[in-house]
């Protein structure tokens, strides 16, 4: 341990005005971004086309740090699910799920959540703490560093353990690493943020990026919703919807709405009837995600004969309605739930899972 901070733990506004500071020109900037994001530079000796004394300079008040896999599940559909170890001894996940021409990485914002969305298992871990950028970042650079070179990372997406808009300027500062040319460089389409419904934060958001956003409904009524998604009763349907109009779609033409089917609680054609009220006047799309049952879980994953009625009423109505396939079920494929079974004997920290933090 040298006690020196991880060069990544910087903005890449904090690492440029460091560089200014120090009298660096302007073109080596790029590079050093480039070394620390593209090549994934593990050490600053390996920087060869910076000067020797930039080198120095750099391994003299930095380290590059890099975070741990700890566990890696296989599932028989090729789903990959990694468990990190972060410096705290805290531990997260992501899942890289592959298809035909994408590789998706879906990735964690926080250490639980704070949201207690009740038909989620990361819901009832109560919130620890939130993940930094570079926590967030470097999920994505272990992952391909783990799949390299076989595979590459096309799309990202901000769906593991969290509620991304409750870590709001990590989250921000992890796309702009994501999608900037001198770091990661991956497209605004192949970013999508989620959110349960944020509304404040929804709007900001879209204001300063243009990647994707997502939107968790999951219920058609507020009665319902409030027990779902509790922030409902902070943000309410008529207030979510009216930011769904309201948000800025300058490259984005439509948001996509997540709505996880419940056996019996939110798959009639009466819910699909109201669903499409609520879409009215917004560009959207609508992902069924069928319910990943988990131990001791509340609801129960609804009949496939259910979700395709629920779907073909949608389709029938033009709106835009796929089924996201269940994957890695035999890999503790829901959210939350390598960590969970990780951490069985550890009691769950943080807070009570029903209170609704007053900052949100
Ligand atoms: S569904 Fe998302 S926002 Fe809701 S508790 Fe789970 S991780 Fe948090």
């Amino acid at each position: 341990m040298t006690g020196l901070p991880n060069i990544k733990s910087l903005t890449l506004a904090q690492l440029t005005q460091t560089l200014k500071d120090w009298g660096v020109e302007g073109y080596r900037f790029d590079q050093v971004f480039r070394w620390l994001y593209q090549k994934d530079a593990a050490s600053f000796e390996e920087m060869s086309n910076l000067s020797k004394s930039l080198r120095a300079k750099l391994a003299e008040h930095f380290v590059i740090e890099r975070m741990t896999v700890t566990t890696v599940r296989q599932s028989e559909d090729g789903t990959r699910k990694f468990l990190f170890q972060l410096s705290d001894k805290e531990s997260i996940e992501s899942v890289l799920i592959p298809n035909e021409e994408r590789q998706t990485l879906c990735i964690s914002t926080q250490v639980g959540c704070a949201m207690a969305c009740s038909f989620c298992l990361t819901g009832t871990l109560g919130l620890t703490r939130n993940l930094s950028h570079y926590e967030i970042v470097e999920q994505v650079m272990a992952v391909q560093r783990a799949v390299a070179p076989d595979s590459r990372i096309t799309n990202v997406v901000y769906m593991g353990m969290g509620e991304p808009l409750h870590n709001f300027d990590n989250v921000v500062e992890s796309v702009r690493l994501l999608i900037d040319e001198q770091a990661l460089n991956l497209s605004k389409n192949k970013v999508t943020v989620s959110t349960s419904g944020l509304v404040p934060q929804m709007l900001k958001f879209g204001e300063l990026l243009d990647v994707k956003l997502a939107v968790s409904l999951t219920g058609t009524t507020d009665e319902m919703r409030d027990v779902l998604i509790p922030v409902n009763r902070k943000y309410d349907l008529k207030a979510l919807m009216q930011a769904c109009r309201d948000y800025p779609m300058k490259r984005r033409n439509r948001i996509t709405f997540e709505y996880t089917l419940l056996k019996g609680v939110n798959d009639s054609i009466e819910d699909a009837k109201r669903l499409i009220k609520l879409l009215e006047g917004i560009p959207s799309k609508v992902n069924l995600i069928p319910f990943n049952e988990y131990p001791g879980s509340p609801y129960q994953r609804c009949e496939d004969a259910t979700m395709f009625r629920f779907q073909k009423y949608l389709l029938d109505r033009h709106i835009q309605a796929n089924i996201r396939t269940s994957r890695g079920r035999d890999i503790l494929g829901a959210c939350g739930q390598l960590k969970a079974e990780m951490e069985r004997k550890r009691p769950p920290k943080g807070r009570a899972a029903e209170t609704i933090p007053a900052s949100m």
